[in-house]
């Protein structure tokens, strides 16, 4: 069995990161798992998801010394010309623990939206991942998107961030009301995750 350290101090993120590849053979540890709890996080300044999980993956791969994966993910609102973006996690300018920000992004997005009709209120979620290796190379990156559309009240309580507001494409099912099983059958980063390990299975000799 291999291990992948994944570097977010989200738990929601890494369990399921860990529910796909741990059925896929992984032994997926968290940065605290490998002793870089406190390691200070790198400065995202990329401009795109892709760049945000080059920079992570890379710097904690060097730090650590083992096979680094990371993400970078949001939502992209279409009436909002792609807002809140690679700015997802702070949007609201609220500091304070993860339900405090996610609170206030919330009403932000419901308050953005308000009066837009149903048909303009598509979004999606996208998820980048990269795999960093030792010696701070990529080994591999990936992309998911989780398509759907912005609901008028918050509904469900699984889930994090923006998915109590998120409706999946075609329904009126929101992404906190979906279990994490169906959550990562369908979303962004289920599919990176799914893709990431298709392209590590593939590598694993050079991964090692
Ligand atoms: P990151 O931790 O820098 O990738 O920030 C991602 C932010 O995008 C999170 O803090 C959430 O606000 C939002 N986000 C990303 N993925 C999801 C999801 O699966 N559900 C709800 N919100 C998400």
């Amino acid at each position: 069995m291999q291990d992948v350290v994944v570097a977010s101090g989200n738990p929601h993120k890494v369990e399921e990161v860990r529910s796909v590849l741990g059925a896929l053979g992984w032994r997926v540890l968290s940065l605290r798992d490998v002793g870089a709890g406190d390691a200070p996080e790198p400065v995202e300044n990329g401009t795109t998801f892709a760049e945000n999980a080059r920079i992570k993956a890379l710097a904690y791969a060097s730090l650590v010394g083992r096979l680094v994966l990371a993400d970078d993910s949001g939502l992209v609102v279409d009436a909002l010309g792609g807002e809140p973006g690679v700015h997802s996690a702070r949007w609201a300018g609220v500091d304070g623990d993860r339900a405090t920000r996610d609170a206030a992004n919330n009403a932000k997005l419901l308050a953005r939206l308000a009066g837009v009709p149903d048909a303009q209120r598509t979004a999606r979620f996208v998820c980048s991942m990269c795999v960093g290796g030792r010696d701070g190379t990529v080994i591999a990156q990936s992309e998911g998107v989780f398509h759907g559309w912005i609901g008028h009240e918050a509904r469900g309580g699984n889930g994090f961030g923006y998915d109590p507001l998120f409706r999946v494409r075609s329904t009126d099912v929101s992404g906190a009301e979906l279990t994490p099983q169906q959550k990562n059958a369908l979303s962004h980063r289920g599919s990176a995750t799914r893709a990431i390990a298709h392209s590590l299975a593939r590598l694993a000799s050079v991964a090692r």
